[in-house]
């Protein structure tokens, strides 16, 4: 089996990235990771700190937009494989500013593509381009059903829209200049390290501080809730196992109502903080719901379960309680990127 030097991992500053790039860095101490990222809100080199120093690892800071720079940051390190996390990932923030989304998820993918075309190009021998995407791209589904990975693409958000259009692009280069790609959509990611604007860290976030709990619409959207080391896991299988143009839907057969999950946070911690039994609960409001607010998602991952064997090792509760200590422990973290900017954004978004 040849095995890959030189990885490129985009967006490992990021929630999944950092995870990412810590478990390969340290389970495979022959591959060389390069994490390329330009840094927005939503990345945090604190989140690798642990790792920074070990040899295999390396850090570029560039935008992936930049299409001049990161063809030469291509042609200078030759990476074979890449895995591509960086993205625009916040609906919230794609409904204010869409053409941001334009920019980073389809042009900056593109030029991830040309890039890696451009350097190797016939000779795509142990190569690999993966595309890590969301079940977002499917759209909405009613009361029952599940995203296979034959489901149409139906996005209803600028976030869902634009990362579709880049799962496009990447088979599109696939069939049109035979590069080796694989992609994979999966379900709402949770875990340590992950943006306080995102629902799990902000209830937690705002739980422990006992500010006010808002909730969208009428707070029975549903979702399917992964824990970031089973992502994780998940992408390594693919990485290394995955049939070359395919796509793979990653889930946690694991639905919970948005009300549902905010009122297990709530209990959670009041019990953690010897709090009143409740009284956490007391702080949930409910604010005007977001346009375009798909209703319910939940993934069907037998394809990867019966070709990869792959499953989800972290039930729900055991999952949030490892995500709530994390945040318990680390407070300067939170501190630190809720500075600033964010502040403006959140005053804006739930006022
Ligand atoms: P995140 O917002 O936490 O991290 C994104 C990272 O990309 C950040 O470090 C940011 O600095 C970097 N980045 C953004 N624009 C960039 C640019 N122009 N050039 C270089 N770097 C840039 O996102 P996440 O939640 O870790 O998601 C990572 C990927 O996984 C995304 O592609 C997302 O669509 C996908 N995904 C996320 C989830 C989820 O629940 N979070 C679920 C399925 C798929």
């Amino acid at each position: 089996n040849k095995v890959s030097k030189s990885i490129l991992v985009t967006g490992g500053a990021g929630f999944i990235g950092s995870h990412l790039v810590r478990h390969f860095v340290k389970k495979y101490p022959d591959y060389k990771i390069y994490n390329l990222d330009s840094l927005t809100y939503a990345g945090n080199l604190e989140n690798l700190k642990d790792i920074e120093e070990l040899s295999n690892y390396e850090f570029i800071k560039a935008d992936i937009t930049d299409e001049t720079m990161i063809a030469e940051l291509f042609h200078k390190y030759q990476f074979d494989k890449v895995i591509h996390l960086a993205a625009e990932s916040h609906v919230d923030r794609s409904i204010s500013n869409p053409l941001a989304f334009v920019k980073t998820n389809i042009i900056g993918t593109l030029n991830l593509l040309n890039a890696f075309k451009s350097i190797w190009k016939d000779n795509f021998e142990g190569k690999l381009f993966y595309h890590v995407s969301t079940d977002e791209v499917y759209g909405s589904l009613g009361e029952t059903g599940l995203f296979k990975e034959t489901t149409s693409y139906s996005p209803n958000s600028p976030y869902s829209a634009s990362k579709a259009g880049s799962d496009h692009f990447v088979r599109a280069y696939g069939e049109t200049y035979g590069i080796p790609y694989v992609v994979s959509n999966c379900s709402n990611n949770y875990g340590p390290f992950q943006f306080p604007e995102k629902l799990i860290p902000l209830m937690i976030n705002n739980i422990i501080e006992q500010k006010e709990l808002p909730v969208y619409g009428d707070g029975k959207y549903t979702r399917d809730w992964l824990y970031v080391e089973d992502h994780v896991e998940a992408i390594d299988l693919i990485f290394h196992k995955a049939r070359k143009g395919e796509t793979y839907n990653i889930g946690g057969l694991n639905e919970w109502k948005n009300i549902e999950v905010i009122s297990l946070l709530c209990e959670i911690l009041d019990d953690k903080l010897d709090r009143e039994k409740g009284s956490s609960e007391k702080l949930i409001y409910f604010i005007k719901d977001r346009p375009g607010h798909d209703r319910r998602y939940a993934i069907d991952s037998t394809k990867i379960a019966k070709e990869l064997g792959w499953k989800p090792s972290i039930n729900f509760r055991e999952g949030l309680i490892k995500t709530i200590e994390w945040y318990l422990k680390n407070p300067e973290w939170i501190q630190n990127v809720v500075k600033g900017s964010y502040i403006e954004y959140y005053k804006k978004q739930y006022s």
